[in-house]
């Protein structure tokens, strides 16, 4: 058995993850290994933020250590709110006063078109890997669904006419961005780094 360790507190990103990962990797958070504080993230760049989480748990338990960072870019608002997608509505990280922002961001604007990113960065004793995951779509004009997490209820992937947040886990999962991260990182048998 391989251990990974997921460096994010965020259950939504742990649960889908989770999901994604071959049975033959054992899968731990943070919290598993001891460590429940707020891990670090002061990159300006999606790579740097994800290399900086992942590191920060390798160095404290020296197992190989996988950290995501996403980010909305949405092209009316030049691609905002991007890196800083979490503290977008302020420094207390709150989807619902993000989703609220964004929205009024949008308001009247006819060009709804958006992206999510994720970066994964995969840091081991042979050093670091990144992987990035990408799925287009739109922003909705309200929210629709309750399942998933953070923008979900507003992100409407290109192709269909439901919100992240109405689907299964298992259907985001397939067409997300991490799940296209992830599915470079360990698709086709691909086992990055010393896993
Ligand atoms: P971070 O990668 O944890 O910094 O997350 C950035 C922001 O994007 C946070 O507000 C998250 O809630 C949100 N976010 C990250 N991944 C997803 C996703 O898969 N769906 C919706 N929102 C997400």
């Amino acid at each position: 058995m391989k251990t990974l360790v997921l460096a994010t507190q965020n259950p939504g990103k742990i649960s889908e993850i989770r999901d994604l990962l071959p049975e033959s990797i054992t899968v731990v958070s943070c919290k598993e290994v001891g460590i429940t504080e707020d891990i670090p993230e002061t990159g300006d760049t999606l790579e740097a933020n994800a290399e900086q989480k992942a590191r920060y748990m390798f160095d404290r338990c020296g197992l190989p250590c996988l950290a995501d960072d996403t980010g909305l870019e949405v092209e009316a608002l030049d691609g905002a709110p991007g890196v800083y997608s979490a503290r977008y509505a302020g420094p207390e990280k709150d989807s619902e006063k993000n989703i609220d922002k964004l929205l009024l961001a949008l308001a009247g604007n006819e060009n709804r078109r958006a992206r999510f990113r994720t970066v994964l960065a995969m840091v081991s004793k042979s050093g670091t890997q990144f992987y990035e995951g990408i799925v287009r779509g739109t922003i909705a004009e309200k929210r629709m669904g309750n399942s998933g997490f953070g923008y979900d209820p507003v992100f409407i992937p290109e192709g269909e006419t439901r919100s992240f947040a109405q689907m299964t886990k298992a259907e985001k999962n397939q067409i997300s961005h991490r799940g296209r991260a992830l599915q470079k990182a360990f698709g086709s048998n691909q086992n990055p780094g010393s896993i």
